[in-house]
């Protein structure tokens, strides 16, 4: 099973692809988190791309489609039954590119889901949201924090704010959203069905709505 998920950040696509992968056995694969993972480990990527995501911009299409490329050949490696794809794509371009790739390889998409949620909200959310520095976790301040202030409750690692998920840089991210990825969900309509999902709900509503929809 293949899956996009789709919503502006802080929609709650992270922490939706997360259990639907371990529930579903599915690679999470989310270009976001290769992307951090480049910058933390010093490596050439993420040289290049450290200024761009402290920014709230995106990097460029070549880039994010190398890694995926990598991300979805491997991922029928090993035992797990698919992939649900993370913050990708995120421009017409990308989707496009996505087609091209999915039919050298002889996969294709499943489901596309839609978290919506409304600004204000996300607002809300993005600067109270915490992620662990070793395993990715995502908590809330506010609606899912963890057990002990500042320690991941899966692997006790520290908490951190990322550096994106300051007041003006979401802003310009919720900018970036509406003009260059949600002309995505228009993109795939009538190509795939597309399930569009209330993601104001709570975590549990929202993945109990999304197991309705991807056992059709
Ligand atoms: P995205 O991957 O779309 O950027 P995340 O999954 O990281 O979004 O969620 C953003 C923040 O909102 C996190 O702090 C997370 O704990 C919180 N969150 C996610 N889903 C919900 C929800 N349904 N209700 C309330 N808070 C949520
Ligand atoms: P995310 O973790 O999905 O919120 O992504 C964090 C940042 O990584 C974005 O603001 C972009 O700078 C970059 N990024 C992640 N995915 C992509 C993508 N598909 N295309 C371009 N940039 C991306």
């Amino acid at each position: 099973m293949n899956i996009i998920i789709l919503g502006a950040p802080g929609s709650g696509k992270g922490t939706q692809a997360a259990m639907i992968s371990r529930k579903h056995e599915l690679a999470h694969i989310s270009t976001g988190d290769l992307l951090r993972e480049a910058v933390a480990e010093g490596t050439e990527l993420g040289k290049q791309v450290e200024s761009i995501l402290r920014s709230g911009k995106l990097v460029s299409d070549e880039v994010v489609l190398q890694l995926i490329r990598e991300a979805t050949s491997k991922s029928t490696k090993g035992n797990r039954r698919g992939w649900i794809l993370d913050g990708y794509p995120r421009t017409v371009a990308q989707a496009e590119s996505l087609e091209t790739v999915l039919e050298e390889i002889g996969q294709k998409v499943d489901s596309v889901i839609v978290l919506d949620v409304n600004p204000d909200v996300i607002v809300e959310r993005l600067s109270n949201r915490r992620t662990c520095e070793s395993c990715k976790a995502v908590y809330n301040l506010l609606n899912n924090p963890p057990r002990y202030e500042g320690k991941c409750d899966i692997c006790g690692h520290a908490l951190i704010q990322r550096e994106d998920d300051k007041a003006n840089t979401i802003r310009k991210r919720l900018d970036v959203y509406n003009d260059r990825t949600r002309p995505i969900i228009h993109f795939y309509d009538g190509r795939y069905r597309i399930h569009r999902i209330d993601g104001t709900q709570p975590i549990d509503e929202v993945s109990a709505a999304i197991a309705r929809l991807v056992s059709e």
